[in-house]
């Protein structure tokens, strides 16, 4: 017999269903949609299961610990001792050996004579006893052939001032 059938006959039953169809986290609050096979889910995501989860386990090992008389009762206060330490700085001032100045190292630049003998001195010995590495040889090359220009250059421009004033 249908639900039609029923109404012609007079015989109208109603059964009223009622079913969750949303619910709020139990952690956060979010709604949560609820279907008919979801309907004992209490948290919208495994994080807030997980939370309340550990507050729960949590809060059941702190109420063992008090009953065992390892952990404070909830009702009494943090107790604190406090030790008072004073610490005196005196600063003196005395007189000692000035501390070495720092000496730093310049390359030479040199005016006079002597000091680029003593230069091309240095570089002579360097070049000889393999100081300087061969990949570098052909810059001290360069530059010495400069300086040997240059001594040329000025024997040559002398020579004419004196042939000029012949
Ligand atoms: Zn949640």
């Amino acid at each position: 017999m249908s639900e039609h059938d029923d109404r012609a006959s007079g015989r109208v039953t109603e059964r009223v269903r009622r079913r969750v169809v949303e619910r709020t986290c139990a952690w956060c609050g979010q709604p949560i949609q609820i279907t008919p096979r979801t309907t004992h889910r209490r948290y919208c995501t495994q994080s807030c299961r997980q939370r309340a989860y550990e507050i729960r386990t949590a809060t059941a090992r702190q109420e063992r610990d008090r009953q065992a008389g390892r952990a404070r009762p909830a009702e009494e206060p943090v107790r604190e001792i406090v030790r008072e330490t004073t610490v005196r700085t005196v600063t003196r001032t005395v007189q000692g050996p000035r501390p070495p100045a720092i000496v730093q190292e310049r390359p030479i630049l040199p005016e006079r004579a002597w000091e680029v003998a003593l230069l091309l001195g240095h570089a002579h010995v360097a070049v000889r006893d393999g100081v300087i590495p061969d990949h570098d040889l052909g810059r001290i090359e360069h530059a010495a052939q400069a300086l040997l220009r240059a001594i040329a250059d000025r024997r040559d421009a002398s020579a004419s001032l004196t042939s000029r004033a012949h």
